[in-house]
């Protein structure tokens, strides 16, 4: 069976995974990515890292990347974990490394293709990946392809608006998905609802995390319960205008404020029933993502090996 490598370039680290064909990770690991070295150190590392952890040869590697990637040409044009990383070559610098055919992906686009392949998606033709974190990623795979749209920009499910004169987003826009269900949304709206509520435990902390009100939240208490709910009523919003575009079987939802669980999906489920045209399309499966950090390398790689 053929051997694949996987590479998902992180702010902080760049995970590494060995996997063969079918999706079985043999090994994975990380590197710092140091972005500030430059493409081609990162490049060398992953190269070495490879090198001391493979048993056999690869036929061929795939990296995700945050950013605005061309995965067809092989180029990085803007990512925020990598400031001055513009217009890089960043396929041919890790071909160069890695002495492999390289294949990069937006590391969203690649963490929905491998949650397809082999977590949360397994079995549907149809199917979307949401990622809740400081920033809200989208990946969609439709009749068992990824979408990558004509620029290869498609998936943006984080910059749709939900209400015109919203919040301000990071993207200039307002009052779009990640203005309003994003890590620092959801702060703010804890900010708010505290000054709202009579006693909470979130009185006892300073300046909360979305974990710490998650936290608060499953202990039962009232304002941080009103944050998630607000939070997840938003979030199925955002899921019905895709449930009404895509019709998917399943949507996936990974990222770090997806450890929130039911506390953010069970109101989204009930959002998305209210706003559904039909009953009919609230009945898509609204599900956790299964793989963690390992979806975005595993599926870069996987897609390394398609010629799609
Ligand atoms: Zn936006």
């Amino acid at each position: 069976m053929r051997i694949l490598y996987g590479v998902d370039i992180g702010g902080t680290d760049t995970k590494l995974g060995i996997v063969q064909e079918d999706g079985t990770i043999l090994s994975d690991g990380s590197v710092p990515t140091d972005h500030g070295a430059g493409p081609e150190k990162l490049a060398a590392r992953a190269a070495d890292w490879f090198s001391r952890h493979a048993a056999g040869r690869a036929s061929a590697a795939g990296v995700g990347c945050a950013g605005l990637v061309d995965a067809k040409g092989g180029m990085l044009f803007v990512s925020p974990n990598m400031p001055g990383w513009n217009d890089v070559p960043l396929a041919g610098i890790f071909s160069a490394s890695l002495a492999l055919p390289v294949r990069i992906e937006n590391d969203v686009n690649a963490a929905a293709f491998g949650e397809f392949q082999r977590g949360a998606g397994r079995g549907v033709r149809n199917f979307i990946c949401l990622t809740l974190g400081t920033g809200v990623g989208g990946g969609i795979v439709i009749d068992g392809k990824l979408y990558r749209g004509s620029n290869g920009f498609a998936g943006e499910i984080g910059h749709t608006v939900l209400i015109a004169d919203g919040p301000r987003c990071a993207c200039g826009s307002r009052g779009c998905l990640e203005a309003l269900i994003g890590a620092s949304a959801i702060i703010e709206r804890a900010r708010r609802i505290r000054l709202q509520a009579g006693e909470t435990a979130l009185d006892d902390i300073a300046e909360p995390s979305v974990k710490e009100i998650a936290h608060a939240a499953r202990g039962g208490d009232a304002a941080a319960l009103r944050v998630m709910e607000e939070t997840g009523r938003y979030l199925g919003i955002g899921l019905s205008n895709l449930v009404h575009l895509f019709d998917p079987a399943a949507i996936a939802v990974g990222g770090g404020i997806s450890n929130a669980g039911e506390l953010i999906l069970a109101p989204a489920r009930a959002a998305l029933s209210e706003h559904a045209m039909n009953e009919r399309h609230a009945r898509t499966r609204i599900v956790t993502a299964e793989l963690g950090n390992k979806a975005s390398f595993l599926g870069a790689a996987l897609l390394a090996a398609r010629d799609e």
